[in-house]
Protein backbone atom coordinates (compact mmCIF):
# COMPACT_ATOMS: atom_id res chain seq x y z
CA UNK A 1 0.00 0.00 0.00
CA UNK A 2 1.55 3.25 -0.93
CA UNK A 3 1.83 6.31 1.66
CA UNK A 4 0.89 9.88 0.82
CA UNK A 5 4.30 10.43 0.85
CA UNK A 6 5.24 8.06 -2.03
CA UNK A 7 2.25 9.62 -4.30
CA UNK A 8 3.41 13.03 -4.11
CA UNK A 9 6.84 11.61 -5.21
CA UNK A 10 5.45 9.85 -7.89
CA UNK A 11 3.89 13.28 -9.19
CA UNK A 12 6.98 15.39 -9.12
CA UNK A 13 8.35 14.78 -12.60
CA UNK A 14 10.86 16.86 -13.35
CA UNK A 15 12.19 17.39 -9.40
CA UNK A 16 15.63 17.31 -10.55
CA UNK A 17 14.87 21.12 -11.71
CA UNK A 18 13.51 22.10 -8.06
CA UNK A 19 15.38 19.71 -5.24
CA UNK A 20 13.43 21.51 -3.30
CA UNK A 21 10.54 23.61 -3.23
CA UNK A 22 9.95 27.11 -2.34
CA UNK A 23 7.00 26.33 0.31
CA UNK A 24 9.92 23.93 2.03
CA UNK A 25 12.39 26.20 2.72
CA UNK A 26 9.70 28.70 4.07
CA UNK A 27 9.86 25.91 6.73
CA UNK A 28 13.40 25.23 7.22
CA UNK A 29 15.37 26.87 10.13
CA UNK A 30 18.72 26.00 11.36
CA UNK A 31 18.09 24.40 14.36
CA UNK A 32 20.72 26.16 16.16
CA UNK A 33 20.07 29.85 15.23
CA UNK A 34 15.64 29.48 14.37
CA UNK A 35 16.61 31.49 11.46
CA UNK A 36 15.52 30.46 7.92
CA UNK A 37 18.10 28.48 5.50
CA UNK A 38 19.06 29.06 2.40
CA UNK A 39 19.44 27.03 -0.55
CA UNK A 40 23.11 26.69 -1.67
CA UNK A 41 24.29 27.83 -5.71
CA UNK A 42 24.56 24.31 -6.49
CA UNK A 43 21.14 23.23 -4.49
CA UNK A 44 23.58 20.44 -2.85
CA UNK A 45 22.91 21.60 0.46
CA UNK A 46 20.93 24.58 2.98
CA UNK A 47 23.20 26.91 4.49
CA UNK A 48 22.52 28.85 7.39
CA UNK A 49 23.35 32.37 7.11
CA UNK A 50 23.73 32.86 10.72
CA UNK A 51 26.36 30.39 12.26
CA UNK A 52 27.53 28.73 8.33
CA UNK A 53 26.30 25.88 8.35
CA UNK A 54 25.09 23.43 5.82
CA UNK A 55 23.11 21.11 6.27
CA UNK A 56 23.31 18.14 3.70
CA UNK A 57 20.52 17.61 1.16
CA UNK A 58 19.99 13.23 0.82
CA UNK A 59 17.50 11.96 -1.77
CA UNK A 60 16.18 15.56 -2.14
CA UNK A 61 15.39 15.48 2.05
CA UNK A 62 16.98 18.16 3.77
CA UNK A 63 19.11 16.79 6.70
CA UNK A 64 18.56 19.46 9.51
CA UNK A 65 20.83 17.82 12.31
CA UNK A 66 23.67 19.91 13.43
CA UNK A 67 25.86 16.96 13.78
CA UNK A 68 25.21 16.28 9.78
CA UNK A 69 26.16 19.79 9.32
CA UNK A 70 29.35 21.26 7.67
CA UNK A 71 30.50 24.35 8.65
CA UNK A 72 31.55 26.52 5.86
CA UNK A 73 34.67 28.10 5.71
CA UNK A 74 35.84 25.60 8.30
CA UNK A 75 38.41 23.62 6.22
ZN1 LIG B 1 22.53 28.28 12.30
Amino acid sequence: MRTAVLDLCAHTEGRKKVPISEILLEILICPLCKVKVELTADASGLKCPECRRVYPVRDELPVMLPDEAIIEGAA
